[in-house]
């Protein structure tokens, strides 16, 4: 054939991003493609990154890979939602649960019975219709039983916590061990095709030049290839998500192992705490144009749930995107192709997705211009609907304490958002666009969660009569509670099951 298949591939970079593109390819490409990982020591990983959302039990699955021994491996721990605190306003806390809320009963779905009901003081809280929610408030887990039907038990999505270098390691043990080849070294330049501008070498600080006919730019924030080499540009969305810098420090665990993410908002961003095994990861994302760098970092040890077991590090950050993720015969996974900050522990199922594409658009030698052009098409839209929902978060705060949520609350907001923000703020009515990432009952929980109340509901909810949709609403949340009542409590489930060697 005059137009074979990319048969070598060079990823740059060994981080999250580059250890997960080459353990993918190398397994569904079966070896038949010659895969090789340059990193370098020197240079490191960014090192956090360590929530995830329940998309990455897919990604272990193609892989192969063991929930329990996975955990074991990366001190990791299971995850059911996001609690948010001082959201709405200061003092608030709601969570944003991950699968379904209730039951779907009859024309119109549960959310908009519930709307109805709880004007009338008929419903509980949202959260009461939840088995993550419930779960996760009570620090129990159990994975879904796909033994049992028509039960909450059957529907409980997790998705896990877990040490970011640890994964990077563990990843690089399948790749390697399936035929991924390593260079450590340092990249100092790449060199172009005079013909058409592709990357045709990566040149090494010691001389070495490695050559492929596809490069993946997984090299983090620099953007080596898709940035520097093909000065691809990047879309700016900092007057949207204007917070610039975190600090991160991991602390000593805390004596209840919970099974959630916090996000807990500040006086100009808000702080992660993400329990691990054997440490919690904290960093706090701020705005560097209402607080400086040390009040940041006091603000940051002063919340921390045990002893901090390092000085706290700084990272700066762009919001925004690559103004291409597939330039020529480079693309970019990871963040260099882009960087949403991690409020909703969305990067990693970005790298997942952006290499399923890749897949779904592995190119010939020879690239076909249409598959790039609805690759990097599908990319935007992946990147903006998450981006929205995001924005959300900062827009929808009633806070009055600080110039920055004033700033937040006052800004003007993507259409697409104000869109989905009127339809909810009108009828209660919730949009997911096409099969973007986050489903309704995201949206649903964040604009409840930051007190955005819908003017009436769908009118279609009221021709089941209200004792019935009581009785209805009753029986969801008695079958949650009875289940929650008996899962097993988180740390002792990973005590059982997936506990890591002690060091
Ligand atoms: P990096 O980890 O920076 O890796 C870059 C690699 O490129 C390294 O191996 C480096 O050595 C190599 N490299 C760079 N330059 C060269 C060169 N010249 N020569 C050779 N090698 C080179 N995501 C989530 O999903 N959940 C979260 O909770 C989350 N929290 C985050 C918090 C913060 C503050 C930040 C900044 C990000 C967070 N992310 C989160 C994003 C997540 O950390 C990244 O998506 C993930 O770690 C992937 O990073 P990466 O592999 O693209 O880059």
């Amino acid at each position: 054939m005059d137009n074979p298949m990319v048969k070598e591939l060079v990823i740059v970079g060994g981080g999250t991003a580059g250890w997960m593109t080459a353990a993918a390819l190398v397994t569904v490409l079966r070896g038949q493609v010659s895969i090789r990982v340059v990193e370098s020591d020197e240079i490191g990983i960014v090192g956090v990154g360590e929530a995830t959302i329940p998309m990455i039990q897919r990604f272990n699955r193609v892989l192969g890979i063991d929930e329990n021994e996975f955990l074991r491996q990366t001190q990791g721990t299971f995850k059911l939602g996001i609690e948010f605190v001082n959201w709405g306003k200061t003092g608030d806390r709601y969570m944003h649960g991950f699968g379904k809320i209730g039951q779907d009963l009859w024309t119109v779905n549960f959310d908009q019975y519930w709307q109805k009901m709880r004007r009338s003081g008929k419903a509980d809280e949202l959260a009461a219709y939840s088995i993550t929610r419930m779960a996760a408030k009570s620090n129990k887990f159990m994975p879904a039983r796909q033994d049992v039907e028509n039960s909450p038990v059957n529907d409980i999505a997790h998705a896990y916590h877990f040490d970011a270098s640890l994964y990077a390691r563990y990843l690089r043990g399948i790749a390697e061990s399936r035929g991924v080849r390593r260079t450590e070294g340092k990249v100092t330049r790449c060199i172009t095709s005079q013909e058409d501008g592709s990357v045709t070498h990566l040149v090494m600080e010691n001389g070495e030049q490695i050559g492929a006919e596809l490069f993946i730019d997984c090299s983090g924030f620099r953007g080596l290839l898709i940035e520097q080499c093909l000065q691809t540009g990047y879309e700016d969305w900092s007057h949207w998500l204007p917070c610039d810098r975190a600090l991160a420090v991991p602390c000593a665990p805390a004596p209840a192992l919970l099974p959630y993410t916090r996000a807990t908002a500040h006086r100009a961003g808000w702080q992660w705490r993400i329990p691990l095994q054997h440490r919690i990861g904290n960093g706090h994302v701020y705005c560097s144009q209402y607080v400086s760098d040390d009040e940041a970092a006091a603000t940051l040890l002063a919340n921390l749930d045990g002893e901090a077991l390092a000085e706290p590090r700084m990272l700066r950050f762009q919001t925004g995107m690559r103004k291409l993720a597939w330039n020529k015969n480079v693309i970019a996974i990871g963040l260099s192709g882009g960087f949403l900050e991690p409020l909703e522990s969305t990067s990693i199922h970005l790298i997942q997705s952006a290499i399923a594409r890749l897949i779904t658009f592995f190119p010939r030698r020879q690239m076909n211009q249409t598959d790039v052009d609805e690759y990097n098409r599908q990319s935007r839209f992946e990147y903006e609907r998450i981006r929205d929902f995001v924005i959300l978060h900062y827009k929808v705060n009633q806070r009055t304490d600080a110039d920055f949520w004033k700033m937040c609350s006052d800004m003007r907001v993507p259409e697409t958002l104000e869109q989905k923000i009127a339809l909810y703020r009108n009828n209660g009515r919730l949009l997911r666009i096409d099969n973007e990432l986050f489903a309704e009952e995201a949206w649903l929980q964040v604009m409840e969660g930051q007190n955005l109340q819908p003017a009436t509901y769908h009118p279609l909810a009221d021709l089941l009569p209200d004792s019935e949709t009581e009785q209805y609403l009753q029986s969801v949340k008695q079958v949650i509670a009875n289940c929650v009542a008996a899962m097993p409590d988180h740390a002792a489930y990973i005590q059982q099951h997936c506990a890591a060697a002690r060091s």
